[in-house]
């Protein structure tokens, strides 16, 4: 059951195509698990497609213009059809993940926080990476110097906006700190796109922040 979900905002800047990949890829990998969002992609790219028509000149991507050309030819083939089955890799995943979530080689990050680093395309500058938080143990308290969408591929954690669980995604921007702390009984699994390195508070972790690579 998915109860958090990204801003309206966002999902019009996916509809738009101007998210950067990590986003983008974030975002996708939600819509195709969330009916909700799959109905809000599909009106937040009809009232792109009405702008459109009512501004003539408008300079758009060549990205953007496909998906609005094909937003117009069907309507709701705009995203994965069928929402997936939660338990199942989601289909925009796969490509950055074939081998699943079990043949991830972590890098520790700290006691009991490891993360990955996904490849993304050549320039892109915001990064894509897999987080992993131990059952019960929390992540250092931090704020960032971007937005950062966070998605939840395995278990849950709870911070000061609630639990997310298989399927949430966080939608923050550079103003919010907080400290998620992952549910007991299983590692909490997510894929995290961030404009920027984040800010941990404390000295010593800022210290060594760059040993971690964080
Ligand atoms: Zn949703």
């Amino acid at each position: 059951m998915i109860t958090q979900h990204p801003d309206i905002s966002t999902l019009m800047a996916f509809s738009a195509g101007t998210l950067d990949e990590p986003y983008a890829l974030v975002i996708s990998t939600h819509v195709a698990m969330c009916e909700a969002c799959q109905e809000g992609v599909r009106r937040t790219d009809r009232i792109g497609g009405a702008a459109l028509s009512g501004e003539a000149g408008v300079a758009m991507s060549d990205g953007a213009r496909l998906r609005l050309l094909a937003a117009l030819d069907a309507d709701d083939a705009i995203v994965v059809k069928s929402p997936v089955e939660v338990s199942e890799m989601p289909v925009p995943l796969r490509r950055y993940l074939p081998y699943g979530l079990s043949s991830i080689r972590w890098r520790a990050n700290g006691p009991g926080v490891a993360t990955r680093d996904l490849p993304v395309s050549p320039g892109v500058k915001s990064r894509l990476m897999l987080l992993k938080v131990a059952a019960g143990r929390r992540v250092p308290e931090h704020s960032h110097g971007g937005q950062e969408l966070t998605l939840i591929l395995q278990g849950a954690y709870k911070d000061r906006f609630g639990i997310f669980a298989t399927g949430d995604i966080a939608d923050h921007d550079e103003d919010v700190e907080h400290q998620p702390i992952a549910e007991p009984g299983e590692d909490c699994i997510c894929l995290v796109a961030v404009d920027a390195k984040l800010n941990f508070r404390s000295r010593l972790i800022r210290l060594l922040q760059p040993l971690f690579g964080m």
